[in-house]
């Protein structure tokens, strides 16, 4: 390693670290989006926020007052009123970069939140050695997206240093909320990627081991996340004539959509993972909520399970005489990568530092929304693809998840900042 690439390096650590820290969940991201965009501005990029880069039309899973507590949190943490100011309550950013030069415009994915997941206080775990564990209660980077934002920042500084070696230009953005496959779909809403030619988007370990770079072509599932509440008549429960039970229509629809036989085409998922309902033995219960999920190998099966879960709960509550709301939480479709752009990802992973092997890599299960920004740039025609870079994480979204920053964050930012070389490097 040269002593340049080194300082990157020990850079990218310290910002690493020091967003582990501070972990935010999606949609209260502020602190990370202020330190964030206070580096892109000082790296010359210019830095868009709020609803420049969120549509707030299509906005998921966001919580209005939790928001407030989370400004409010952000405030007393040091954040500016100005700066809360211009975000409109809506956390991420993009970071722009124009070299001036023809050329095309290059955008890079970098997401940000965490997850509510307390972090091991095992005395091995290397954050709690190196003392840089979660400082803030029931919260952990437990998915490194504080590696990935760490990665988007030394990327920045790369393409800052390096602008005159450009053509174009380079977009840098830093998503909110993509646990629950949330922001994406709102990010791609604002417009902000509808001029993008070229894109890549990467996640940190999955099946990828140390050194290794996972190339994807092709995978994940689409998914929908929806909330679902009956409305019920509460009653005595020895008359109960009186009344109208949601949790009986909440029980009936779990067991309903639970049995639901699939789809001939390929994979099906549905999941009903939370039920809250009653208030106790001898009251009808007048409310029920229940958080749920379909999945599905294709958007359109996906969409086919989705309008399952729309019939099925509009049947029960007519059966049931009980009122519902069904909100969509998430969203984000399947993955198809553009070759060409894939095969610039494969390039650029080959030719940089600390990569020990290049293999395809596919992922079946699980989902990213990441998908819904490629959607959208695909369908102007942009080019996009998708990686993996590897750690040894002990599993995603586990309280001793780990990524080894000094090692597995150079993979990433070598491959991000070979990718641009690639599409906007100025011809000798
Ligand atoms: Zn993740």
């Amino acid at each position: 390693m040269t002593e340049h690439t080194a300082d990157y390096v020990e850079g990218m650590v310290a910002d690493r670290r020091r967003l582990h820290r501070r972990p935010e969940e999606g949609w209260l991201e502020f602190e990370t989006t202020y330190f964030i965009a206070e580096r892109l501005r000082s790296l010359g990029f210019e830095v868009r926020l709020g609803t420049d880069v969120i549509c707030p039309e299509a906005v998921m899973g966001r919580d209005p007052a939790a928001v407030e507590k989370a400004m409010e949190r952000a405030r007393a943490a040091g954040v500016p009123q100005d700066f809360l100011d211009e975000t409109k309550g809506f956390t991420g950013c993009a970071g722009i970069l124009s070299t001036g030069r023809p050329g095309p415009v290059t955008a890079l994915r970098f997401d940000i939140d965490c997850l509510p997941i307390a972090e091991t206080d095992d005395p091995d775990h290397e954050p709690n050695r190196e003392h840089y564990a979660s400082e803030v209660p029931g919260l952990s980077h437990a998915c490194g997206h504080d590696g990935h934002t760490a990665v988007g920042l030394g990327t920045a500084r790369w393409a800052s240093e390096n602008a005159d070696r450009l053509t174009g230009t380079v977009k840098l953005l830093f998503q909110p909320a993509e646990e629950g496959v949330r922001g994406a779909a709102a990010m791609a809403a604002s417009g902000i990627v509808d001029d993008v030619d070229w894109f890549a988007g990467a996640h940190v370990g999955c099946g990828a081991a140390p050194g290794q770079v996972g190339v994807s072509h092709e995978g994940y599932l689409a998914t929908t996340k929806f909330d679902l509440e009956y409305f019920g008549t509460p009653c005595a429960a020895g008359s109960p004539e009186n009344g109208h039970s949601a949790l009986m229509c909440a029980c009936a629809t779990v067991m309903t959509l639970g049995s639901l036989p699939g789809h001939s085409k390929g994979i099906t998922r549905v999941q009903i993972g939370r039920i809250v309902s009653g208030t106790g033995r001898n009251i009808v219960a007048g409310h029920a909520f229940l958080a749920l999920e379909v999945r599905g190998e294709t958007t359109e099966i996906n969409d086919y399970m989705a309008k399952n879960v729309e019939t099925t709960v509009k049947g029960m509550a007519a059966a049931y005489e009980v009122d519902y709301r069904l909100t969509r939480m998430g969203e984000a479709v399947t993955y198809k990568g553009d070759e060409e752009a894939v095969e610039l990802v494969k390039d650029a992973a080959r030719h940089a530092e600390g990569v020990t092997s290049v293999v395809d890599m596919n992922a079946k299960v699980g989902s990213e929304d990441c998908t819904m920004l490629i959607r959208r740039i695909q369908a102007h025609g942009g080019k996009c693809a998708f990686f993996y870079f590897g750690c040894r994480h002990h599993g995603h979204h586990k309280p001793d998840f780990d990524i080894q920053d000094r090692t597995t964050l150079p993979v990433g930012w070598g491959v991000f900042t070979g990718f641009i070389e690639r599409t906007n490097g100025r011809k000798a």
